[in-house]
Formats: structure tokens, sequence, C-alpha cells
């Protein structure tokens, strides 16, 4: 089946061909004739599946006939994270190559207002937002939503788990009550399913599960370290040193602190690396991206939150530096690996019982054991405090194609002597095949009440709470 029976115009087909899609997946097999129909959709569907163009595509076509009005917007998508929307803005910038005339705008966070106050005069097709930056231009009187013909939800389930859903509702409030409206979700929790019966009308209901092969061909793997963080790290160091076949990683850790910690101290060790936390600002957020999808940093240091649902091709190796506190996180991150049929390496380093239980929770979710490395290479561990020859502050760093460090300082070999690289023992592991994302997600741990300090990236915080507060004299 080709993308030529789905009702799309001319121009989008002739982009899509372009980009070498030949088949449409099924969220967009099945969603596109009705999104073209005018009917609300509530796509049951996740990162992976091709939903993006399921949504961006049928636009495109719609769009093609009418024109924006200064401040008033046509069509709305609201995404959890300003990666999000970067990335959707990407796809319009993809399939969009023979729309010159689309106007396309980023409402996030992080960036300056007047910018995106100066799009928003020029008259707006399509408004890409995250729900607090939105309302704030709203409420400026910048941004009227009354002229919204279409809305689109994204990663519903994810707005929920960041305490977004009231901003969402006063947003499709503001929205005219004759809009489309197009959800995406990848799982119905209550509250999810109580949005969808109030916002939704008579919804088509497309359900679609991710290709096994996205995932069947990751490797998971659980490694033993001592509790401490100059512990953990040198154990990460010496399981990136003894991978095998990495092109690239990206290492999760639970707080956006322990990121920085840990992007300094690889950096400290001459790993080509980059940092994608919340607490950055939006240009080295947007930078750090970048440069690990052209493959100029080999490692990628990253919070849940600021990584979630990003779409990064090809990632050969995933480290969960710390082990998630949410079982279901645990899903999303190794689900970075293993795309598209390729072999991937998901490796969690275990310190402690606290670790143990969260290990133990992950496994029920994921309905299989996940073994332990029987040894890692490179042990004994080199000293395990930092070099110190190097500067505490982040160095300049230049862009390696390498992810081992390369020979360090005069005194190098006296503290780490160059030992040949030894493999990991392949028979004493006994990878344990990835149960597939949707199979695991439904069965959704009970989830212990979230604090920003937690969490540790503020990029999730309801967007009534990163407001500032007028102060009285
Ligand atoms: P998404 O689920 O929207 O994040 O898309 C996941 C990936 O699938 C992206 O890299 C898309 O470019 C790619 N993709 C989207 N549609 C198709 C298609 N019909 N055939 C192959 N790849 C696709």
């Amino acid at each position: 089946m080709s993308f030529s029976h789905l009702g799309l115009s001319e121009k989008v087909l002739a982009a899509v061909a372009a980009t070498g899609y030949k088949t449409p997946t099924p969220i967009q097999d099945q969603a596109i004739p009705h999104v073209l129909a005018r009917r609300d959709v509530l796509g049951i569907a996740q990162t992976g599946t091709g939903k993006t163009a399921a949504f961006v595509l049928p636009m495109l076509t719609m769009l093609e006939t009418g024109r924006a009005r200064a401040r008033m917007p046509r069509t709305l998508i609201l995404e959890p994270t300003r990666e999000l929307a970067a990335q959707v803005e990407e796809s319009f910038i993809k399939y969009g190559v023979n729309h010159n005339k689309l106007n396309v705008a980023l409402i996030i966070g992080g960036v300056s207002f007047d910018d995106q106050d100066a799009k928003l005069m020029r008259g707006v097709d399509v408004l890409i937002a995250t729900p607090g930056r939105l309302l704030d231009h709203n409420e400026r009187g910048r941004l009227l939503l009354s002229g919204v013909e279409l809305l689109v939800i994204d990663e519903a389930d994810r707005m929920l788990d960041m305490g977004f859903i009231p901003d969402i509702e006063r947003i499709c409030k503001l929205v005219p009550f004759t809009r489309q409206t197009l959800f995406f979700t990848a799982t119905m929790p209550p509250e999810i399913r109580r949005i969808t019966e109030q916002f939704l009308s008579n919804p088509v209901r497309v359900e679609v599960s991710k290709p096994a092969t996205t995932v069947a061909a990751t490797t998971q793997l659980l490694a033993r370290s001592g509790r401490d963080g100059a512990e953990k790290r040198d154990t990460l160091r010496r399981l990136i040193r003894s991978a095998e076949g990495m092109k690239n990683a990206i290492i999760f850790c639970n707080r956006k602190r322990d990121v920085a910690t840990l992007h300094r101290s690889l950096l400290r060790h001459g790993f080509s690396v980059q940092a994608l936390h919340g607490d950055m600002d939006q240009s080295a957020r947007t930078a750090a991206l970048e440069q690990f999808r052209k493959n100029e940093v080999t490692l990628l240091v990253a919070s849940d939150v600021a990584a979630r649902g990003l779409d990064i091709p090809d990632v050969s190796h995933i480290y969960n530096f710390d082990v998630p506190i949410h079982a279901d996180d645990y899903v999303h991150r190794i689900g970075r690996t293993g795309r598209a049929g390729r072999a991937g390496v998901a490796i969690t380093i275990v310190a402690g019982s606290n670790d143990a239980k969260a290990v133990a929770a992950i496994e029920k979710l994921i309905g299989q054991p996940i073994p332990f490395m029987d040894k890692i290479a490179g042990t004994p561990a080199e000293p395990q405090h930092e070099p110190r020859s190097e500067p505490r502050h982040e160095p300049r760093h230049e862009p390696r194609q390498t992810a081992r460090p390369p020979q360090r300082g005069r005194h190098e070999h006296q503290r780490r002597p160059q030992q040949p690289e030894r493999r990991p023992q392949p028979q004493q592991q006994q990878p344990a095949p990835v149960a597939r994302i949707e199979d695991a997600r439904p069965r959704r741990a009970p989830q212990p009440v979230r604090t920003p300090m937690d969490d540790g990236d503020s990029s999730h915080l309801p967007a009534f709470l990163l407001r500032p507060v007028p102060l009285k004299a």
C-alpha cells in the first residue's frame, strides 16, 4: 500500500516521496483519511510509530487553502517538551518543502518572547507550543486562540506525568468548540480517558502497536557497582571503554544535577560528551542534541524529561547511570536503542539495595529478568578520583569521533596502564529480549508523588508554578 490512496495533496506526496518513505505506517494508514475527513481522532500510539507524520501530512494538505491572520493561528499543536516541539517543527520543514507560504511558529519556554511575538504578529498557520509558554502569550493578550481550526494534543500521557493536564484543559476551553481535535497518547490512564471524553467529539479511535523488531534486538544487562558517585562513574567509564561496537550512547541520570556532574566528569576524562537536561537554556539544549544527532559527540548524558520521545535514530548503547525511579522510564530509556531492527545494548548500573528493588520493579513490568554482567572489562579500576590536572569548570570541548578517551597527559600511564581490551564474555551473559513497549506500559506501576527535588528537572512542572509571581511593593 502506498501513500497515494490516503487523500494527501500532490505537494505533500512529492515531499513524502523525497524522504524515501514508500509505505505509510499503520497509524498513518489508519489516521490520515479520518483527519482529512475532519473527524476527531484518538490515536493510541507512541514515538517511533510514525505518528508525527500521521498528523503533519494531512495538516499540510488541509492548510493549502485559506490563510492566517495576525495573532490568530489556524492550527495548534501541543507538545510536553521543547525538544518534542522542535522535532515536530522539523517535520513541518521536511514534509512542507513544497509549501513555500506556510508559516510555522514554535512557542516554547527558554527563548525570547519578543521573537515569538513577532512571528505571531505575522500570522501563523501552524503553532507548535508547550502549554506554559502558550498560556503566557495568551495571558499577555498577544495570542488569540479563537481562530484555531485544528488542535493536536500530542503525548498526552506524558503531559499528565508532567502535571500539564490543568493547562491542557484551559487551552481546550480557549479554542473554538467547533475545532477538530487530534489526540495522541501511548496509554489511557483514567485521567486521560476523562479528558478525551470531555474534549473529543465522537472520535475515531486508532490504536497501533510498535513493531516488536524495534526493541527486540536490544540486549539488556545489569552491571554491579559501588554506591558512591565516584565508584559509579568509574564503573561507567569501564563499561564505555569495554563496549563492543559502540557508535554512540545515551547515559541516563535520574536528577539533572547528576547529569551536570557526570557530564563534567566524562569531559575531564577525555570523553566526547554532551549533556541534556531541563536547566540548560534552549539554545544549549538544541546545540547539544544537534551535535549528538550529527555524531559530532559520541555520548549524551541526559535526564528522562529532556530525552523523552526524542527521535534519535540508531543509538547503539544506553547506559542507565541511575536505575530509573519509575519502571516505566526504563522502557522509554531503552527504547532509544535497538530501533528499526538494529542491534542495541542497554546496561543498567546497580548500586545497593534500593537499586535492586527498583530493578525488581522493572523486571516485573517487562515480565522478564535482566541478567547481571559477569565482569566488566578494565577491572581492577583506575583510581576513582577525578583527574586533577584538568580544570574544575567545564572545559571547552572539541568534538571527537570516538567515545574512548584519547592518550592523555604525561602521567596518564602511571595512573592507568594501557590494558589490552577485554571483551565481555557473551557465554556468561544471558541477554534478555526486550518486551514490547506497549506490552509493558499499560501495567504502569503506582507512581510515587514526584517533587521537583526528586525529579530534578523543572521542565515537567506545571506552567503556573514556573510563571513569575507578581510581588506587591
Ligand atoms: P515518530 O513516531 O513520528 O516519532 O516517527 C518515528 C520515525 O519514523 C521518524 O524518524 C520518522 O521520520 C520515521 N517515519 C515516519 N513515517 C515513516 C514511514 N512511512 N516510513 C518509514 N519511516 C517513517
